[in-house]
């Protein structure tokens, strides 16, 4: 059988990041990476390594094409994509995991701790009368998507002691996390947000979802964290449900357009703090592997892991 034909199709600087350990992984998956390439025929090409910001929008070309490797987890810019007719698989990456854990649960604790008091308020006052923020098991947070992201994010906050619900689409059961599905759950979840973290991919399903009416059931004061995607909150609610204290803070890492244009009022408003889309990103090595060992079972004819389901959009 003849080496298969991997096209790196994804920002031109993005190469020198992943090549070395692309080649590392496949060889130790034990699939030849002398097909690995920047440059080939559409014809000749058997498994595209995939950023949804490539110039390839284009997948009819692609006539021997057997998958669509995402290094992202999010895929809402090609899961739509009609002339893609393969098997689109998403970023799974224990790195970025970890990363997403580490950076939700760093987020959460600011808000839970009052941690602005003391960074910010810098001004030689000696402030200790404020009263100490609740025990974990006091505070309840809701991971709202509980994936592969949103489970491990709950499971780590059940470690830390708190009061930890989630909310999917299925039903689920996750040691210590009190669980609510679907449209019927929606209004338990959000009733006991009191940090809500938000972890949910951006389908028509799950667009404005935190719209005025959800911003409302939540308990006053609530925190939100989103590393999810923008589309996911109603940006003009949730700035009038800031106004009138309803939400205390929302920590935003993902936008509706992105980068956040200067003149959007998020950037101002005191009850914001935005993040540049760095919540995870994925890391080379552990992504590498993930992309190998698919490409070992296509060849193997095995099914390849992390399939989109495009129907759901994720
Ligand atoms: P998964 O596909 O593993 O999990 C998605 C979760 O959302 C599932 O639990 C799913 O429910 C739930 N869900 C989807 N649609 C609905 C709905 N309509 N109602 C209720 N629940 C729903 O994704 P990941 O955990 O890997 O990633 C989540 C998102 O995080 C990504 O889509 C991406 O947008 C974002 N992300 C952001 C990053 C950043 O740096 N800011 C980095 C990486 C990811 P069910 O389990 O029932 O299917």
């Amino acid at each position: 059988m003849s080496d298969p034909v991997i096209l790196f199709a994804a920002r031109p600087d993005r190469w020198p990041v992943y090549e070395a350990p692309l080649r590392r992984a496949l060889s130790a998956a034990g699939v030849s990476d002398a097909g690995l390439t920047l440059e080939a025929a559409p014809e000749t090409v058997d498994y595209i390594v995939y950023a949804p910001n490539s110039e390839v929008q284009d997948f009819a070309p692609y006539t021997r094409l057997k998958a669509v490797l995402n290094l992202w987890a999010g895929v809402e810019q090609i899961v739509g994509n009609e002339t893609l007719k393969v098997p689109l698989a998403r970023m799974v990456d224990v790195g970025m995991t970890d990363g997403m854990v580490q950076w939700c649960v760093g987020h959460a604790l600011r808000h839970h701790l009052g941690m602005d008091v003391h960074i910010l308020g810098q001004d030689g006052e000696w402030r200790n009368d404020a009263p100490p923020p609740p025990l974990p098991q006091d505070r309840s947070v809701v991971v709202f998507g509980l994936g592969e992201l949103g489970s491990a994010v709950a499971e780590t906050l059940v470690k830390l002691g708190f009061d930890v619900a989630g909310w999917a689409r299925s039903e689920k059961q996750i040691e210590g996390v009190t669980c609510f599905a679907g449209e019927a759950g929606l209004p338990d979840a959000l009733a006991r947000a009191e940090i809500a973290i938000l972890l949910l991919p951006d389908t028509p399903a799950t667009t404005n979802l935190l719209d005025a009416e959800a911003l409302a059931r939540m308990p006053k004061g609530a925190f939100i964290v989103n590393p999810g995607r923008g589309p996911l909150i109603d940006d003009d609610a949730l700035l009038a449900a800031l106004d009138a204290s309803q939400i205390g803070h929302a920590t935003l890492d993902v936008f509706r357009v992105e980068p956040l244009p200067k003149e959007h009022p998020f950037w101002a408003h005191p009850g914001v703090t935005v993040t540049p889309h760095v919540a995870s990103e994925t890391r080379p090595d552990t992504a590498s592997q993930v992309i190998a060992e698919n490409i070992r079972r296509g060849e193997a004819g095995e099914p390849f892991l992390h399939v989109v389901d495009r129907d759901a959009g994720y």
